[in-house]
């Protein structure tokens, strides 16, 4: 069947055919299980709707909105603070954030060794602070269709893009502002996907199931929608592959030997797979950018832009939108950081050091995209055809 995308994606370097090849076979099999893995299915939060722009709008109380907090005895053995293992799990309860779900400020350096804590540059959060966090497993929270709709999500939305990054295309934009538009772009494509392909269809019957005619409206009916989301993967899985030895030599115990070897060997897998080395070696060229005088300015530039528009995930009124929010925005803030804050590249000499979360982000994020780059690749032709008639 023809590839309704063909050629390469625009500012990468490999082709749509290749990247939907390569995501089938090798990489989103890999990535499933991998997040499922317990080093990446908990991810470390604050929850608090804690918006510098705007008041609560109340909108943390839709039923299908809220997040399930991990009880402290589902944690691997190892992250948990040594005094308190083994709590019954029947206090377990599905609802927003809970003061006694913080996590202790000292579980991260006595838990993960091995990582550091360290800040990203990009992000608006301070990783390093660990008051008012709390653990959530990634896999009871899936990001799906949740109500959140309306003038709340529209003015997050609106915020990033006209107050963040201008409207594209504006042929003005340079390189590497249309790059941090396309990044945003496509992770709102992927968003929609989601919520498209893990919809509410009968709230009489809970009957859940894809939405295509939403996944065609949202998304396919503009064709670079499509192509920022074949983008955003790339250059994700760029920064993934370029920090290769790091991620190969990092530490990921959990405390369960089994799990945690199965977590080394899928990381082994995705890093160095030689199918994905043959086909697209480089799935987008980072030393393309910043160039010129105005170089070092300009990423100043973006990069408070970027931080603005991470600071906005607070103001995400829906908890469970707001969780997936702040992961995969950490996450594209962990790419650009691999991309462009380590080894000279920012004249500053820094070696790269990330923190265990923002792997975990990094990771889920990279597993979400390519979820959404195969819903499209296998569904957007059915989609099509039901509303195009063709
Ligand atoms: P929206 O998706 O709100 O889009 C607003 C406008 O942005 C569109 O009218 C269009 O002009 C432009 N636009 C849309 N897509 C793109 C694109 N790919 N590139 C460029 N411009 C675009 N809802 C859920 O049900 N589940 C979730 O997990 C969820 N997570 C969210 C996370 C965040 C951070 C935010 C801000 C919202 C989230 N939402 C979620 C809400 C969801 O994204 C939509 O806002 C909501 O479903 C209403 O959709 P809409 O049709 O009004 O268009």
């Amino acid at each position: 069947q023809e590839h309704r995308y063909s050629g390469i994606v625009e500012d990468c370097c490999c082709d749509y055919e290749t990247v939907d090849h390569l995501n089938v076979e090798v990489l989103h099999p890999s990535l499933q299980e991998l997040v499922k893995t317990p080093f990446f299915r908990y991810f470390k939060v604050k929850l608090w709707c804690n918006c510098p722009f705007w008041p609560d709008d109340g909108m943390c109380r839709l039923r299908d909105c809220s997040v399930c907090e991990c009880p402290e005895s589902e944690f691997p053995e190892s992250f948990k603070k040594p005094y308190h293992r083994g709590l019954p799990s029947d206090d377990f309860k599905c609802q927003e954030g809970k003061p006694q779900a913080a996590v202790d400020r000292t579980l991260d350096s006595k838990a993960f060794r091995g990582w550091t804590e360290t800040d990203n540059p990009w992000t608006y959060d301070d990783e390093t602070d660990n008051s008012e966090m709390t653990y959530v497993n990634l896999q009871l929270n899936p990001e799906r269709y949740t109500g959140y709709t309306g003038p709340s999500a529209r003015r997050i939305w609106d915020a990033v893009y006209s107050e963040n990054c201008p409207k594209y295309p504006a042929e003005e934009l340079c390189q590497e502002e249309k790059i941090l538009y396309k990044l945003i772009s496509g992770l709102h494509s992927s968003i929609s996907i989601h919520i498209a392909s893990d919809y509410l269809l009968d709230e009489a019957t809970n009957l859940w199931g894809h939405n295509l005619k939403l996944m065609y409206d949202r998304v396919l009916r503009y064709p670079n929608r499509v192509e920022n989301l074949y983008f955003t993967f790339l250059f994700v899985l760029r920064a993934v592959t370029k920090a290769a030895d790091y991620l190969e030599q990092a530490e990921y115990d959990t405390g369960n030997p089994t799990e945690d070897l199965k977590t080394q060997s899928l990381m082994r897998q995705l890093l160095y797979n030689p199918k994905l080395q043959a086909a697209c070696p480089l799935p987008f060229d980072e030393a393309k950018l910043w160039k010129g005088q105005k170089g070092p300015e300009l990423k100043q530039k973006i990069q408070a832009q970027f931080k603005n528009i991470s600071a906005l995930m607070d103001c995400v009124g829906c908890e469970k939108c707001r969780l997936w929010g702040k992961l995969q925005v950490l996450g594209l803030g962990t790419a650009l950081k691999i991309l462009f804050s380590v080894n000279g590249e920012d004249h500053s000499g820094q070696t790269l050091q990330l923190q265990r979360n923002e792997v975990i982000a990094l990771m889920n994020l990279l597993n979400r995209l390519s979820e959404s780059v195969k819903f499209v690749h296998e569904m957007g032709p059915a989609a099509e055809k039901l509303i195009e008639g063709k």
